[in-house]
């Protein structure tokens, strides 16, 4: 079961696997597959914010890049707009492509340093047969749009900063007038300082143009301050989803209670009595997950049905409009 928002859905993720093939050893022989991902689903509605938050390696970048269609799922189906985009060729990807669009972590690796902005912004454009003045002409929108300077359209990627650089993805992005933007730890490789201007910016351009978000981050407080929902996964699969309120307010899942704990309070006084719950060890393998529930090796409420019945995801309790993978949720 998936709780689904109440407006019909832009974007519909359905138990959508990404599996690749295990290393080869020593005598050639290949170990097992790695599931990055296995069985995730959720719904995103039109103007809606989804945040994926989890450590590294728990298959939040990898379900980001299967949305986009950058992977191809091995299990699964994403659905646009009521359209089943899991497995259109390149030609069929194109329409999509000016619907769904990415801005990615590290901003000047992803811009073609050889391009000058104007074109950087212009490409997707110029690809879906746009001409080349009113290309740039978009461009110079968009680049005020962002919050930069329009006469600057003909300087290279590298004679701008790291969060200028994010701001000329940014506006890359939205060249096509897309409707979802699924944006891959969009702030993670910046300044602190310059983290806060950016996700002010997202939240400004969320409004301003009804654009809905999947939003990838292991930081907590920018999920908080961007989405509407979370959906929090571990090796590979959702643990706890829900509306932001909720899941921060009182969550349920004891892996989501850690995440949470470790997130800084603005209050010193209350920052010095909370209580940090420290996991032990790293995540599993996922080419080798425990049985049972995957987290049971460092769960501090593990029972022994823990290490042999994986819990599903079910709704968190009466009248809530979540859903947790626990046999023990809450408190
Ligand atoms: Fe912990 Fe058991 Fe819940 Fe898994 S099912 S999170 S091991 S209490």
């Amino acid at each position: 079961m998936t709780v689904t928002t109440e407006t019909t859905s832009l974007l519909s993720v359905r138990d959508l696997g990404k599996s690749f093939p295990g290393r080869r050893g020593r005598t050639g022989r290949r170990g097992a597959p790695v599931r990055a991902v296995d069985g995730v689903s959720f719904d995103v509605a039109a103007g809606e914010s989804l945040g994926l938050v989890g450590e590294s390696g728990c298959g939040k970048s990898t379900t980001g890049r299967l949305i986009v269609r950058l992977l191809e799922p091995t299990a699964g189906s994403v659905h646009f707009d009521g359209s089943d985009v899991s497995h259109l060729s390149a030609s069929g990807m194109r329409p999509l492509r000016r619907h769904v669009q990415m801005v990615f972590q590290d901003p000047h690796s992803s811009l073609n340093p050889r391009q000058t902005v104007a074109r950087v912004i212009a490409d997707p454009l110029l690809v879906q047969g746009w001409g080349r003045t009113e290309a740039r002409q978009r461009a110079a929108e968009l680049m005020e749009l962002v919050g930069l300077i329009p006469e600057h359209l003909d300087r290279y990627p590298h004679e701008f900063s790291g969060g200028q650089a994010q701001r000329i993805g940014i506006a890359r992005s939205l060249a096509t007038s897309p409707r979802l933007l699924v944006a891959d730890e969009p702030v993670s490789a910046l300044d602190v300082s310059v983290q806060a201007q950016i996700v002010n910016l997202m939240e400004r351009l969320r409004r301003e143009l009804g654009l809905a978000y999947v939003f990838i981050a292991h930081d907590l407080s920018v999920v908080k301050r961007v989405c509407d929902r979370v959906a929090v996964m571990y090796l590979g699969r959702i643990v706890e989803i829900g509306d932001k309120r909720a899941v921060y307010g009182s969550p349920l899942h004891p892996y989501t209670r850690a995440l949470l704990s470790a997130v800084p309070l603005p209050d010193p006084v209350a920052e010095r009595r909370r209580e940090r719950i420290t996991l032990a060890g790293d995540p599993p393998s996922p080419a080798a997950p425990p049985p049972g529930c995957t987290f049971h090796p460092r769960c501090p409420k593990a029972q022994a049905i823990c290490r042999g019945e994986r819990p599903l995801l079910r709704i968190g309790g009466p009248g809530e409009r979540r859903e947790v993978a626990c046999h023990f949720p809450g408190d």
